[in-house]
């Protein structure tokens, strides 16, 4: 099976400056990890799309917050000054782009235009998947970016596949450590998203939200799902989550297409999160949402950019892609593991976790009753 990989050059916009870990170089190793590593053959592609246009845009984001986000980040250094007030009305700190005038916001519509275009090529029957990398920019919200994002492509995936191709069922899970928020909100009402979150429990990281009893509102009550795991679960505590909560409800739910997102901040060296993972956790992950997706005929978009341990990033997000491709590719472990996250000794913990969800959406699953 052809995969189609979304990527071009001008990711590396996507660069806030000098100190903050969200650098674009981060984008180059991977596509150039992979090229080492398997041969393109009959195995991928790479394809470049085009940046989103203001209309694009407005399916996920309110027209003002568009028109100051795009003329603060192109503004050079002493327009931006005027704006400063401004700029905390729509972005937090972690979103000020530091140093030089960019192309960060153009890379951010990049990132909405590969979305687009993943959405395209699956529904058109082209391709059953398609990797966007860059993507999973999921605590942008419709007037607010935050924590790295100003366009959140998890949510115009979602968005883009219900109101272009009236989609009914879309499922989201959201591997990333940090909880998705922003895509939370967008979807929080809505019955035709199955927003599926696992992510470190958020009394220890932020955005501080995806509590076990955050399930949704009205209509879409029980169809937002929140996995809080303790500070370093490991490959365990995410293969019982799997089996325990996301396969069953994603045979109940019947979903026909399944978005996926999150690079290797799960990792356990990442330097900005505590969770657990090691390389073959990521292996894991990508193999079940392989079987997962047979329930959707195999179509599948996933979007990849999280990762701040550069060293494991490339491994990480190859045994990810490996696993859900099902590629016979090495599974090598860039950092020691330190012997006590040999075992998973925080699954009695994850255990508890797993009730608790269970118990919150007994009444809107039969698979947990
Ligand atoms: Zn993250």
């Amino acid at each position: 099976m052809t995969v189609t990989i979304l990527y071009r050059e001008e990711l590396k916009e996507y660069d806030f400056g000098p100190g903050h870990p969200f650098r674009g170089d981060r984008y180059q190793i991977f596509p150039k990890f992979l090229q080492e590593h398997v041969k393109p053959d009959e195995k991928y592609r790479f394809l470049k799309a085009e940046p989103a246009k203001d209309e694009d845009l407005r399916r996920i984001c309110d027209p003002d917050y568009i028109k100051f986000t795009k003329e603060y980040y192109r503004a050079s250094f002493l327009e931006k000054v005027e704006d400063e007030g401004a700029f905390f009305r729509y972005h937090t700190m972690d979103n000020h782009p530091i140093g030089r005038p960019g192309r960060l916001e153009e890379a951010a519509r990049l990132v909405i235009g590969q979305a687009k275009l993943a959405a395209d090529l699956v529904q058109s029957g082209q391709y059953r998947k398609v990797i966007s990398l860059g993507g999973g920019l999921h605590h942008a919200k419709r007037n607010f970016g935050e924590g790295f994002c100003i366009y959140n492509d998890v949510a115009f995936t979602g968005i883009y596949l219900v109101e272009q191709y009236r989609l009914e069922r879309v499922l989201i899970l959201d591997t990333d450590a940090h909880a998705g928020n922003g895509t939370a909100e967008y979807f929080y009402s809505d019955p035709r998203v199955l927003f599926i979150d696992i992510h470190q429990d958020p009394r220890t990281l932020y955005p501080g939200t995806g509590f076990a009893y955050e399930i949704g509102a009205g209509e879409g009550k029980g169809k937002t799902v929140n996995i809080p795991l303790p500070p370093n679960a490991g490959n365990d505590s995410y293969k019982l989550v799997f089996e325990e909560i996301i396969e069953p409800l994603t045979k109940e739910f019947q979903p026909q297409i399944i978005v996926r997102n999150g690079g290797s901040d799960p990792h356990f060296s990442d330097e900005l999160t505590s969770l657990g993972l090691t390389v073959a956790g990521f292996r894991m992950i990508g193999e079940k949402v392989r079987k997962m997706a047979a329930v959707c005929d195999g179509k599948e978009i996933d979007l990849i950019a999280s990762g701040y341990n550069r060293e494991v990033l490339p491994y990480a997000w190859l045994a990810l892609v490996g696993g859900l491709l099902d590629w016979d590719v090495p599974i090598d472990e860039p950092v020691r593991v330190p012997a006590i996250l040999r075992t998973d000794s925080h699954l009695p913990e994850t255990k508890r976790v797993v009730n608790e969800v269970k118990s919150y959406l007994r009444d809107y699953w039969k698979c947990f009753r």
